[in-house]
Protein backbone atom coordinates (compact mmCIF):
# COMPACT_ATOMS: atom_id res chain seq x y z
CA UNK A 1 0.00 0.00 0.00
CA UNK A 2 1.30 3.27 -0.97
CA UNK A 3 2.14 6.12 1.78
CA UNK A 4 1.14 9.74 1.62
CA UNK A 5 2.80 12.39 3.26
CA UNK A 6 0.84 15.14 3.84
CA UNK A 7 1.63 18.11 2.79
CA UNK A 8 -0.03 20.52 5.68
CA UNK A 9 1.26 18.34 9.04
CA UNK A 10 4.10 16.17 7.43
CA UNK A 11 2.62 13.07 9.22
CA UNK A 12 3.41 10.16 6.64
CA UNK A 13 0.40 7.44 6.73
CA UNK A 14 -0.68 5.07 4.41
CA UNK A 15 -3.57 5.39 1.69
CA UNK A 16 -5.75 3.09 3.45
CA UNK A 17 -5.50 5.17 6.56
CA UNK A 18 -6.86 7.77 4.76
CA UNK A 19 -10.16 9.42 5.75
CA UNK A 20 -12.80 10.91 3.22
CA UNK A 21 -15.16 14.23 3.82
CA UNK A 22 -18.94 14.01 2.69
CA UNK A 23 -19.19 16.71 0.28
CA UNK A 24 -23.22 16.73 0.53
CA UNK A 25 -24.08 20.48 1.82
CA UNK A 26 -27.42 18.63 2.98
CA UNK A 27 -26.14 15.98 4.91
CA UNK A 28 -27.10 15.96 8.69
CA UNK A 29 -23.66 14.53 9.40
CA UNK A 30 -22.08 18.34 9.28
CA UNK A 31 -20.72 19.21 12.67
CA UNK A 32 -17.77 21.93 13.44
CA UNK A 33 -14.70 20.24 13.06
CA UNK A 34 -12.14 20.50 16.20
CA UNK A 35 -9.52 18.56 14.66
CA UNK A 36 -9.20 21.16 11.39
CA UNK A 37 -9.51 24.21 13.25
CA UNK A 38 -6.44 23.06 15.90
CA UNK A 39 -3.87 22.57 13.14
CA UNK A 40 -5.58 25.97 10.82
CA UNK A 41 -5.13 27.84 14.15
CA UNK A 42 -8.77 28.73 13.89
CA UNK A 43 -10.26 30.02 17.43
CA UNK A 44 -13.93 28.57 16.47
CA UNK A 45 -14.07 25.32 14.62
CA UNK A 46 -15.97 25.77 11.34
CA UNK A 47 -19.18 24.07 10.54
CA UNK A 48 -17.92 20.86 7.53
CA UNK A 49 -19.27 18.18 6.25
CA UNK A 50 -18.55 14.55 7.92
CA UNK A 51 -15.19 13.25 8.24
CA UNK A 52 -15.48 9.42 8.30
CA UNK A 53 -13.27 6.28 7.45
CA UNK A 54 -13.96 4.06 5.11
CA UNK A 55 -16.18 1.25 5.80
CA UNK A 56 -16.55 -2.18 4.28
CA UNK A 57 -19.83 -2.19 2.22
CA UNK A 58 -19.35 1.64 1.71
CA UNK A 59 -16.13 1.95 -0.72
CA UNK A 60 -17.64 2.74 -4.39
CA UNK A 61 -15.28 3.20 -6.61
CA UNK A 62 -11.53 1.53 -6.21
CA UNK A 63 -8.49 4.10 -7.50
CA UNK A 64 -6.23 0.30 -8.05
CA UNK A 65 -4.89 -2.20 -5.75
CA UNK A 66 -2.61 -0.17 -3.73
CA UNK A 67 -4.23 3.10 -4.06
CA UNK A 68 -7.25 2.71 -1.91
CA UNK A 69 -10.56 3.52 -2.47
CA UNK A 70 -11.54 6.34 -5.21
CA UNK A 71 -15.19 6.93 -3.86
CA UNK A 72 -17.03 5.89 -0.99
CA UNK A 73 -20.10 6.49 0.41
CA UNK A 74 -20.96 8.80 3.38
CA UNK A 75 -22.50 6.80 6.77
CA UNK A 76 -24.94 9.26 7.21
CA UNK A 77 -26.18 10.67 4.02
CA UNK A 78 -25.09 7.37 1.70
CA UNK A 79 -23.85 10.03 -0.95
CA UNK A 80 -20.84 8.93 -2.51
CA UNK A 81 -17.63 11.25 -1.75
CA UNK A 82 -14.36 11.39 -3.84
CA UNK A 83 -12.75 14.36 -1.09
CA UNK A 84 -9.68 12.82 1.11
CA UNK A 85 -8.46 14.43 3.82
CA UNK A 86 -5.35 13.47 6.39
CA UNK A 87 -6.42 11.50 9.54
CA UNK A 88 -4.39 13.34 11.67
CA UNK A 89 -4.72 17.19 10.28
CA UNK A 90 -7.80 17.06 8.43
CA UNK A 91 -6.28 18.64 5.32
CA UNK A 92 -7.95 17.94 1.79
CA UNK A 93 -5.78 16.15 -0.17
CA UNK A 94 -4.77 16.65 -3.50
CA UNK A 95 -7.01 13.98 -5.83
CA UNK A 96 -3.61 11.98 -6.65
CA UNK A 97 -2.35 12.05 -3.22
CA UNK A 98 -0.24 8.67 -3.24
CA UNK A 99 -1.29 7.68 -6.75
CA UNK A 100 1.42 9.92 -8.49
CA UNK A 101 5.43 10.46 -7.60
CA UNK A 102 5.54 13.11 -5.22
CA UNK A 103 8.33 15.51 -4.00
CA UNK A 104 8.55 17.58 -0.72
CA UNK A 105 11.54 20.26 -1.39
CA UNK A 106 12.37 21.80 1.63
CA UNK A 107 14.71 25.01 1.41
CA UNK A 108 16.81 25.48 5.03
CA UNK A 109 18.23 28.90 5.55
CA UNK A 110 18.38 31.48 7.90
CA UNK A 111 15.89 34.48 8.65
CA UNK A 112 15.94 36.90 6.10
CA UNK A 113 18.67 34.42 4.48
CA UNK A 114 16.24 34.99 1.23
CA UNK A 115 14.86 31.43 0.82
CA UNK A 116 11.31 33.32 -0.15
CA UNK A 117 13.35 35.02 -3.24
CA UNK A 118 15.18 31.70 -3.62
CA UNK A 119 11.81 29.36 -3.98
CA UNK A 120 9.90 32.49 -6.02
CA UNK A 121 12.85 32.60 -9.27
CA UNK A 122 13.05 28.84 -8.71
CA UNK A 123 9.60 28.37 -9.61
CA UNK A 124 9.67 31.16 -12.44
CA UNK A 125 12.81 29.52 -13.78
CA UNK A 126 11.16 25.97 -14.00
CA UNK A 127 7.48 27.35 -15.67
CA UNK A 128 9.88 28.94 -18.23
CA UNK A 129 13.83 28.25 -19.22
CA UNK A 130 13.36 24.69 -17.82
CA UNK A 131 10.27 23.74 -19.14
CA UNK A 132 11.05 24.94 -22.30
CA UNK A 133 14.58 23.16 -22.39
CA UNK A 134 13.19 19.91 -21.12
CA UNK A 135 10.23 20.09 -23.09
CA UNK A 136 8.06 19.79 -19.75
CA UNK A 137 4.55 21.26 -18.54
CA UNK A 138 4.74 22.60 -15.28
CA UNK A 139 1.50 23.53 -13.64
CA UNK A 140 0.28 25.13 -10.47
CA UNK A 141 -2.52 22.70 -8.54
CA UNK A 142 -5.54 24.58 -8.33
CA UNK A 143 -6.00 28.53 -7.83
CA UNK A 144 -5.09 28.65 -3.82
CA UNK A 145 -1.83 27.87 -5.17
CA UNK A 146 -1.76 30.18 -8.17
CA UNK A 147 -2.96 32.54 -6.23
CA UNK A 148 -0.42 32.74 -3.35
CA UNK A 149 2.63 31.93 -5.62
CA UNK A 150 1.33 35.29 -7.89
CA UNK A 151 0.19 38.21 -5.38
CA UNK A 152 2.33 36.81 -2.57
CA UNK A 153 6.00 36.27 -4.67
CA UNK A 154 5.72 36.27 -8.30
CA UNK A 155 4.01 40.17 -8.63
CA UNK A 156 6.09 41.96 -5.64
CA UNK A 157 9.56 40.50 -7.01
CA UNK A 158 8.70 40.44 -10.65
CA UNK A 159 6.48 43.18 -11.41
CA UNK A 160 7.03 45.44 -8.43
CA UNK A 161 10.75 44.56 -8.19
CA UNK A 162 10.21 44.96 -4.57
CA UNK A 163 11.70 42.55 -1.86
CA UNK A 164 9.75 40.12 -0.13
CA UNK A 165 8.22 40.74 3.04
CA UNK A 166 9.47 38.36 5.61
CA UNK A 167 7.03 35.38 6.08
CA UNK A 168 5.05 35.04 9.51
CA UNK A 169 6.07 31.80 11.32
CA UNK A 170 3.71 28.55 11.68
CA UNK A 171 3.04 29.56 15.33
CA UNK A 172 1.61 33.72 14.45
CA UNK A 173 -0.01 32.43 11.28
CA UNK A 174 -1.18 28.87 10.67
CA UNK A 175 -1.71 29.73 6.43
CA UNK A 176 2.11 30.31 6.59
CA UNK A 177 1.85 26.38 6.30
CA UNK A 178 -0.61 25.90 3.42
CA UNK A 179 1.53 24.10 0.85
CA UNK A 180 1.97 25.46 -2.54
CA UNK A 181 1.66 22.80 -4.88
CA UNK A 182 2.84 22.35 -8.80
CA UNK A 183 2.79 19.47 -11.07
CA UNK A 184 5.19 18.81 -13.93
CA UNK A 185 4.53 16.74 -17.11
CA UNK A 186 7.49 15.36 -19.01
ZN1 LIG B 1 -2.02 16.45 7.84
ZN1 LIG C 1 -23.10 12.87 4.23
Amino acid sequence: MSKILCPFCFEQFKSSQTLFRCINSRCSGQAPDKTYAKYQGLLSAPKLGLSFAPREGGIKKIAGLFQGPREVSCPTCQRPTPKRICPTCHYELMYDAGRTKERTIAVIGGRSAGKSIYITTLIHCLFNQVGTNFNAGVMARGDLTWNCYQNDFYKPLYEEGRLLLPIQTAEVNARTKTPMVFSGDY
